[in-house]
């Protein structure tokens, strides 16, 4: 593959590192076809700021693999080998499938207006009968679509933006609301909010690592609030871990708050017992 005229050193360490990979495909793809039982949903608050006492608004649906073989993988280390085999496919519909259960679950506990995000990958979003999939979900959980959103990444975006923009808005006519995730890495382009049918902008966690002590992040933050006021977008921060940032972002009247300062991604029963009981 890597084209003639070259000359590659073969070590021991490589064949390691590649039976490895295959021994993670080998189980991931026997998770995967096999009703996804070793994957695990947790569940991350978002805080609502806007409200007295900032109550939780719901959660983001994040994957854990317990590979009875290979142990706890965290998803940045199997998401992606995922999307290359296209097991992200079964693994994704499990997830879709499981959160919006589980939230109408809390809204007919008393939380009405809960909502659950679950993160869809370009993959999931590109194949051809993925709104047909997201409306099955929704007649199979009867969820208020409103209180489902879907996190995408522009990542990929720009190869079929023309696609991309027809599948979302689709989505968005069932009533289900789409976030653009991680908002300001990658292939980000102001264009791209202008772009794609949205409803929330998720900014993402590293330009809050350094707010109160970068300029920049300010004022990052800043501008892109601005812009989704003037376009009617929301906005949810990520990755807040201090008392600092908390208030800066109260400060500036951003609505939605998401991070360890509030809580962890936690299993369900314990998300349950401290959001929802
Ligand atoms: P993401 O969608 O950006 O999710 C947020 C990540 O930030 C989560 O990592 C979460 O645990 C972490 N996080 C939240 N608050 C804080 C904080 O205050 N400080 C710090 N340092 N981190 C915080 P996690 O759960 O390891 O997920 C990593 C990525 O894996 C996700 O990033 C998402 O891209 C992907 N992922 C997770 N679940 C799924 C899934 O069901 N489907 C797909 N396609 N991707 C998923
Ligand atoms: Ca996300
Ligand atoms: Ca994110």
């Amino acid at each position: 593959r890597s084209g003639k005229n070259c000359v590659q050193y073969y070590s021991d360490a490589d064949e390691d590192v590649s039976s490895h990979r295959l021994d993670v495909e080998k189980n991931m793809r026997k998770a995967a076809m096999d009703s996804c039982d070793e994957f695990e949903i947790y569940y991350q608050p978002i805080i609502d700021v806007t409200k007295e006492n900032n109550p939780c608004c719901g959660a983001e649906a994040l994957i854990r693999w317990n590979s009875p073989e290979l142990g706890f993988i965290a998803p940045d280390d199997f998401i992606p080998l995922a999307e290359y085999l296209g097991l992200i496919n079964p693994i994704g519909d499990f997830v879709l499938l499981q959160a919006a259960k589980r939230c109408k679950y809390w809204n007919d506990m008393g939380h009405p207006n809960y909502k659950v995000n679950v993160n869809l990958s370009v993959v999931q979003l590109l194949q051809s009968d993925i709104v047909k999939k997201v409306q099955d979900v929704l007649e199979e959980t009867r969820i208020n679509p409103k209180n489902l959103t879907l996190e995408v990444t522009e990542s990929l975006a720009i190869n079929d933006m023309g696609r991309m923009k027809s599948i979302l808005g689709q989505i968005r006519e069932l009533g289900v609301r789409v976030a653009l995730d991680d908002f300001g890495t990658g292939y980000s382009s102001l264009n791209h909010i202008r772009e794609i049918p949205l409803d929330i902008i998720k900014i993402d966690r590293c330009f809050i690592k350094n707010l109160t002590k970068d300029d920049f992040s300010d004022a990052f933050v800043q501008m892109v609030h601005e812009l989704a006021k003037a376009l009617d977008l929301k906005i949810c921060v990520e990755g807040v871990e201090t008392d600092e940032q908390y208030e800066l972002l109260k400060k500036m009247n951003i609505e939605m708050i998401q991070g360890f300062y509030f809580g962890k991604p936690v299993k369900v029963e314990e998300f349950e017992k401290q959001y929802v009981e």
